[in-house]
């Protein structure tokens, strides 16, 4: 067996990330300073949103949004199943409660048509995810939580590069989330980031990403020590110049990296059409997706997990984005969502795999992985 040929990712960072991150050392100020700053002025530049602060998880980004948003115990925020289990973290981080709604039968995303049924007098708000790349209908959730008086929190992991009907994570949100994770469209290895439409929750966000303190370490040592005071709770989530570093260089290659996964996901296209039974998740005519990942769902006979195996023995490594949040062991056991209670995120964690895809692929291996899984399917 040949096994592991085809890997399922490989980062693209080189001289320019060494380089940068050479500079921070011959500097004096590793943990968060100049570099941050820097970065979240370009980020929020590059998003066309008024403010970003950086952090060390997209999970940490969704944590500080809702505590800055007010939200706690008794509290319920709707979001989806189809996600990784990070999003429902989440919001158990905060104190509140999931309340999971279904997703659309072609994109996976959260189903705008069903949030109104879902609310009850505790719902707070809403924190949908743009899974794959594709950006959810902001305007409709927007005018559904304006309607109820609810904020909207946006899980953009997947999106640093989407719009939609003109708009982009952060721009109609409260704040949206993202993740520099190791396998993420722009990536330190580990570190996030949440935007913010208002000076005010810029501030509560600044406090809560470092204990609460009126000051951080950089402040003290370019102001040397001044008295400085801890006014609110706060965690530990800023991120170091050592990676923001990474981040800036990045950001000059983005347009171009993903012209060069528009070109994978056409090619892929091209070459798993005609497969019976076997669905891609569909885009939308106003949205310029952000491909993170190339997903297919495979027809609803061919069992999944051994679909997995066997394309791991012809060679090719896929990965499940994802099984649904409620079926995980932790979220049957507290919200004991019944089987069958989101059909769709359910057929859809039973169909998905995810391939190889990234930057640099070489381009013969996606005949090889459709060619794989073209066999899968037509030999079941
Ligand atoms: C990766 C991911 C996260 C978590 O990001 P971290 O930076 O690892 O906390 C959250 N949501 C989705 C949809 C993700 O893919």
């Amino acid at each position: 067996m040949n096994r592991a040929r085809i890997p399922f990712y490989k980062h693209d960072l080189g001289q320019a990330e060494l380089d940068a991150i050479a500079e921070v050392f011959r500097g004096e100020i590793l943990t968060t300073g100049d570099v941050v700053a820097e970065f979240e002025s370009r980020f929020a530049g590059y998003l066309g949103v008024p403010h970003v602060l950086a952090v060390t998880s997209c999970t940490g980004a969704m944590h500080m949004a809702l505590l800055a948003l007010g939200i706690g115990p008794g509290d319920e925020v709707i979001t989806t199943p189809m996600s990784f289990v990070a999003t429902a973290n989440a919001i158990v981080e905060a104190g509140a409660t999931p309340v999971f709604v279904d997703v659309e039968p072609d994109t996976g995303n959260l189903d705008a048509a069903r949030i109104e049924a879902a609310l009850t007098p505790r719902t707070r708000g809403i924190l949908p995810v743009h899974l794959y790349g594709l950006m959810c209908d902001m305007r409709e959730i927007r005018r559904i939580a304006d309607a109820h008086g609810l904020f909207v929190v946006e899980d953009a992991a997947h999106c640093v590069e989407g719009v939609r009907d003109g708009i982009r994570p952060g721009q109609l949100s409260d704040m949206a989330c993202f993740s520099f994770f190791a396998t993420k469209n722009l990536t330190c290895g580990e570190g996030g980031a949440v935007t913010a439409r208002s000076a005010e929750h810029q501030e509560a966000l600044k406090l809560l990403r470092l204990h609460g303190m009126t000051k951080s370490s950089s402040d003290r040592w370019r102001e040397g020590w001044t008295p400085w005071d801890m006014i609110s709770m706060g965690w530990k989530y800023n991120l170091s110049n050592i990676d923001a570093a990474m981040l800036l260089p990045q950001l000059d290659r983005i347009d171009r990296k993903l012209a060069e996964r528009d070109e994978l996901a056409a090619a892929y296209d091209a070459a798993l059409a005609g497969i019976e039974g076997l669905t891609i998740p569909a885009s939308r005519p106003s949205a310029r997706h952000a491909r993170h990942l190339y997903t297919v769902w495979l027809p609803d006979h061919v069992d999944r997990n051994v679909a997995v195996d066997r394309l791991r023995d012809a060679g090719v490594n896929v990965v499940v984005n994802y099984l649904p949040i409620h079926a995980m062991t932790y979220y049957r056991e507290t919200l004991a969502a019944a089987d069958g209670a989101f059909p769709v995120a359910e057929r859809i964690g039973r169909r998905t795999i995810s391939v190889p895809f990234y930057p640099g692929m070489p381009r013969n291996h996606i005949a090889i992985v459709a060619d794989a899984i073209r066999d899968l399917v037509v030999g079941w």
